[in-house]
């Protein structure tokens, strides 16, 4: 997945993916520059996946997912996935 740009359904709408598109934190009231890369990318896969939003953040707003398959998560999937894990 080493592209700059490809395009991704999230939400039924078509977005341009890549890190190489330019984009702002989707983080409550950021407004972080970053690009679209898997570096950003809310779960593992673009677009959206089991665990995540397919949302793009900053380091600030992305965090370590809980366990090596989620990949890294946002505050909001990160607390779903806690609490689906704990069940
Ligand atoms: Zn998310
Ligand atoms: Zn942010």
């Amino acid at each position: 997945m080493g592209y700059a740009f490809y395009t991704v359904f999230r939400n039924g709408e078509e977005i341009e993916a890549g890190y190489g598109v330019d984009t702002t934190c989707e983080g409550p009231d950021c407004a972080e520059q970053i690009d679209r890369g898997l570096a950003h990318l809310c779960g593992q896969t673009p677009g959206g996946d089991e665990l995540g939003c397919g949302g793009y953040f900053c380091a600030r707003h992305l965090h370590i997912g809980p366990s090596e398959g989620t990949g890294d998560l946002c505050a909001r999937c990160l607390a779903r996935a806690r609490a689906t894990s704990a069940n």
